[in-house]
């Protein structure tokens, strides 16, 4: 069985002082033990958090470079966050590709390297509006997993979250038949193009204004191994969501 997986991906926001207090309110309260949490603070403070926060709880930069070290200024090496005990990078996010301009390609090439140094990989992929009124949403996704599928041949350290641009920060969650339709696809695709046992074995979040209120529904949907949380990781609803399926 997949076990679940909850990630809070805080991106830009937070000062010392509240994100020492998010990590105080998740090391307080009682985490279903059966659900696999990684919180993505700024890189600033990733030693802090993993200083900090419980050991159960795992510790997701928001970004690597796809180089063992060198000249790359602003960049973060996979070497560098294992030296840090941190064991998981995010790649692939929208604001990435979209603000940062970062390719399929570049993207998959990250992956690539973070996963061969050791670091756990949520790999994001989702369509804009424009290509869901379009009607192209599954072609859209699969062309991110073959750009994908192109440079990996290890997928059991990646974590897939599919995140519909047109629901991240919008408060328009994907209803349950939308985010299953996609979720199942995905897997379909990892079966055809993989193998069975990567399409069993990985698993699949969904992400875009997950709440404390929504996230239950979802998480029912047979798809859905759990969730990319931004605005509401910051918060102290994001225990419920950790907790949903309790
Ligand atoms: P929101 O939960 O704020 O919509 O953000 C989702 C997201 O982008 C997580 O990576």
């Amino acid at each position: 069985a997949r076990k679940f997986f909850v990630g809070g991906n805080f991106k830009m926001n937070g000062t010392i002082s509240s994100i020492k207090d998010i990590v105080q309110n998740l090391n307080k309260a009682d985490l279903d033990p059966n659900t696999e949490t990684v919180i993505a603070p700024p890189a600033l403070y990733l030693l802090l958090v993993r200083e900090h926060v419980k050991k159960e709880i795992g510790v997701a930069a928001q970004n690597v470079f796809d180089k063992a070290n060198g000249a790359f200024t602003g960049e973060i090496s996979a070497s560098q966050l294992k030296d840090s005990n941190i064991d998981w990078a995010i790649l692939g996010h929208s604001e990435r590709r979209t603000i940062l301009n970062e390719s399929d390609e570049t993207v998959a090439s990250k992956t690539k390297f973070a996963t061969e140094n050791g670091v756990s990989v949520i790999w994001c992929c989702g369509e804009s509006l424009e290509v869901r009124e379009a009607g192209k949403t599954l072609e859209v996704i699969a062309s991110q997993l073959a750009a994908l599928k192109a440079k990996i041949s290890d997928w059991s350290k990646i974590v897939i979250a599919y995140e519909p641009i047109w629901a991240i920060g919008t408060g328009k969650v994907a209803s349950t038949e939308q985010a299953q339709e996609v979720h199942a696809s995905i897997r379909e695709w990892l079966s055809k193009n993989v193998s069975q046992s990567v399409a069993d074995e990985t698993r699949i979040l969904y992400g875009g204004s997950v709440s404390e209120k929504n996230c239950k529904e979802l998480s029912k949907e047979k798809d859905i191994d759990g969730f990319l949380v931004g605005g509401a990781s910051l918060k102290p609803a994001f225990v419920d969501i950790i907790n949903s399926k309790l």
